[in-house]
């Protein structure tokens, strides 16, 4: 199957699973995962319909970057960041989906600040607890979300979750579930009036359906769009 054909059918079974729940399939975005693929392959996926893609490694965003590669679509940065890279990602991509410390969030602060802006953000929580993951443990997203709320170079619109790897199917939907209702608590407690606090970054190329059902705004997809990768 073809690039074009690929996104055409991730776009219908997102509209066929928000359908299923009475949401709006317009409420809720693609994500490319555009790891390992060429600037070429993004841009043909951009030229397709593409609206936002999602990258994991400075090193892979920095040449598509130079290449013009991401021309006509939002990035989110959705991998692992240490401190000494924010300074290459912070204005460029739309939102960092993945602040998953109060250390991170002090670095993507002050390079906001340093560049006279405002960077939106999510935090990363790693709802399964596990050991070998990055995220933010749940008893901690609370207070990092208040911090980040008391800085002006960020914006906090939501959560992202990368969930364990699903041995059946269907066995995820409880975290997307749980991170759902994490994100609801958080905004009661902290009273987000605005509204700003709306995004759930959750579901991947095997279980975005399932995060849809559970109010995913993002999902984003690799596999499903581009192939397997290599
Ligand atoms: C690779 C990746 C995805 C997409 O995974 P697929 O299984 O290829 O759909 C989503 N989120 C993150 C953080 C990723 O690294």
């Amino acid at each position: 199957m073809s690039l074009e054909c690929r996104l055409k059918e991730i776009e219908s079974r997102m509209a066929a699973a928000a359908a299923e729940v009475g949401r709006d399939p317009s409420e809720i975005t693609l994500v490319g995962a555009s790891k390992t693929q060429s600037s070429e392959t993004i841009k043909y996926a951009i030229s397709k319909g593409l609206t936002t893609c999602g990258e994991n490694r400075v090193q892979e965003f920095t040449p598509h970057w130079d290449a013009n590669a991401y021309e006509g679509a939002k990035v989110h940065f959705i991998g692992h960041l240490q401190t000494n890279k924010v300074k290459y990602i912070v204005g460029k991509v739309s939102v960092i989906e993945s602040v998953d410390s109060f250390r991170l969030l002090e670095a993507v602060a002050n390079q906001a600040e340093k560049l006279g802006l405002v960077q939106e953000i999510l935090l990363e929580v790693n709802i399964a607890g596990e050991e070998s993951k990055g995220g933010c443990p749940v008893e901690e997203v609370e207070s990092l979300a208040r911090r980040a709320r008391e800085l002006s170079h960020v914006r906090l619109r939501g959560l992202m979750v990368i969930p364990p790897v699903e041995q059946i199917k269907g066995e995820n939907r409880i975290y997307f579930q749980k991170t759902h209702g994490l994100l609801v608590d958080i905004r009661r407690k902290m009273g987000d009036n605005d509204c700003e606090m709306n995004c759930l970054s959750m579901g991947m190329s095997d279980d975005f359906e399932d995060a849809i059902r559970e109010g995913a705004t993002h999902v984003r997809v690799g596999r499903g769009i581009f192939g397997n990768r290599n």
